[in-house]
C-alpha cells in the first residue's frame, strides 16, 4: 500500500469512533496509550465512567 499521506483520507484512529470529531494530538495520544478505540474528550470520558462492555455476541 502507499504510505504517503494523502489529504481526506480517513484512517483509522484519526477520528473519533462515536461522533467522528476529529482528534487532536493529545486525545490521539491517549487512545495509543489506552490501546483503546479512538475517541474525542467526551467520548473517552465516556467511555471510562462505563463498566467493561461485553463484546458482540
Ligand atoms: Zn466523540
Amino acid at each position: 500500500m502507499d504510505l504517503e499521506e494523502q489529504e481526506g483520507t480517513e484512517t483509522v484512529g484519526e477520528r473519533c469512533e462515536e461522533c467522528g470529531a476529529r482528534l487532536t494530538a493529545q486525545e490521539l495520544a491517549v487512545a495509543l496509550e489506552s490501546g483503546g478505540p479512538a475517541l474525542c474528550t467526551v467520548h473517552a470520558t465516556e467511555a471510562e465512567a462505563l463498566p467493561d462492555e461485553p463484546p458482540d455476541v
